[in-house]
């Protein structure tokens, strides 16, 4: 059997015609061509049929008496079992207002008395071959959706066994580490042994942060561990710059924060925020040599707010600049090379950023400074 004879042995077609001499000389033709064919000769048996048999396509005819085909492609099209079939018409080859109606009430396509067979047999071979690959993409769709929720399993599955089995044994190194700081070695070993202890520190160290930021990412994309309260951003952003004052001194880098002129009342979780802060603050002091400058600005702009983090630091390179919200992504060049870190932190920003409905913007110019702009729904001010 060809291809075409095949796919027309497994479709089913319903046709509804209140004519039996019409409804015969079309259900012969379709029989003849290998489709499985259905008979109705009223409305409301088309529509018996059509719920039980969920035919692939189905031939309807105009003017019947008690429903006519308008009613009846209504009264399918608004049940969920019956509203994807397609609907050709069957009209009066003059009834060009009919047709026209056809297509409103949800038909596909038509086909007018008296029947050219061959362009009957190519409108249903049309219609038929979109079922068919509507059904395909569907299903591929499903697969795509099956395989989506797959990988998103391992990655939670990921997760657990990343929280235990990762973060636990790097705590025991950390501990076992502190155990050797206290014990007596010879002096001539002395050297070697501090030398060992601090990079098993700095190691495990650099291990934990990058654990801990992997596990907070993939937490964060889920967004179920949000719990957004109302805050007054001029307080939240007092709280947030406060524990960088000391390193910023250290480092001798001036950072200023400039309140909003009117206070502003966001929804967020305060807990979440404060790592967006820190992560934008870490950077900036971090990319910003000593005698350079830090600020951060709040203000309205029409529903939002906006805050801004600016430094005067070494900037980030043109083509680096659209990767920088990427995970793991890090400018290895330059001075940023000389910075430890695991390229998760601005991808952290713009995750909780985007679960609070808003987003977050890099501008720079090496040499001259960064400025990271988040802008936020608020609630008044
Ligand atoms: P990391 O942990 O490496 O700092 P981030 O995701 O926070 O990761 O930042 C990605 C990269 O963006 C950094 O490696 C750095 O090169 C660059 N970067 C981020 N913030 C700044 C900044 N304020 N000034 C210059 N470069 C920055």
């Amino acid at each position: 059997m060809s291809d075409q004879a095949e796919m027309q042995t497994h479709a089913s077609i319903l046709v509804v015609d209140d004519n039996h001499a019409n409804l015969r000389l079309l259900a012969d033709m379709l029989l003849t061509h290998h489709y499985t064919v259905h008979e109705a000769t009223s409305g409301p048996a088309a529509l018996e049929i059509a719920r039980t048999l969920q035919p692939d396509l189905i031939l309807l005819d105009i003017a019947m008496p008690i429903m006519d085909g308008y009613q009846v492609c209504r009264a399918l099209k608004a049940d969920p079992r019956t509203c994807d079939i397609p609907i050709i018409f069957i009209s009066a080859l003059t009834e060009t207002e009919d047709i026209v109606r056809g297509f409103e009430v949800g038909g596909v396509d038509y086909i007018t008395r008296p029947f050219r067979f061959r362009e009957v047999l190519a409108r249903v071979a049309s219609q038929i071959t979109l079922v068919r690959q509507r059904r395909e993409i569907e299903a591929l769709r499903r697969q795509d959706r099956q395989t989506f929720e797959s990988i998103s399993r391992m990655k939670d599955e990921f997760i657990r066994m990343a929280t235990h089995d990762l973060r636990n044994p790097l705590n025991v190194i950390l501990g076992y580490t502190t155990v050797l700081e206290h014990i007596a070695v010879a002096e001539e070993h002395r050297p070697l042994m501090d030398e060992a202890r601090q990079a098993i520190r700095s190691n495990v160290e650099k291990m934990r942060r990058l654990v801990t930021d992997m596990l907070e990412l993939a937490q964060m994309e889920t967004g179920e561990h949000l719990r957004p309260t109302e805050v007054s951003l001029s307080e939240f952003l007092a709280g947030a710059v406060s524990p960088f004052c000391r390193l910023a001194e250290q480092r001798d880098i001036a950072l200023t924060y400039v309140p909003p002129m009117q206070d502003l009342v966001v929804m967020m979780d305060p807990d979440a925020m404060t790592r967006v802060m820190d992560n934008l603050l870490v950077n900036a002091l971090n990319y910003t040599r000593p005698g350079g400058q830090v600020t951060v600005r709040a203000r309205g702009w029409d529903s939002r707010a906006l805050i801004v983090v600016a430094d005067t630091g070494i900037g980030v390179p043109p083509e680096d600049l659209p990767h920088l919200f990427d995970a793991f992504y890090r400018v290895n060049r330059g001075h940023a090379a000389d910075v430890d870190g695991s390229g998760l932190g601005l991808s952290i920003v713009k995750t909780i950023v985007e679960r609070h409905g808003g987003h977050v913007r890099a501008r720079s110019r090496v040499g001259v400074g960064s400025v990271f702009r988040i802008s936020l729904p608020r609630l008044s001010g």
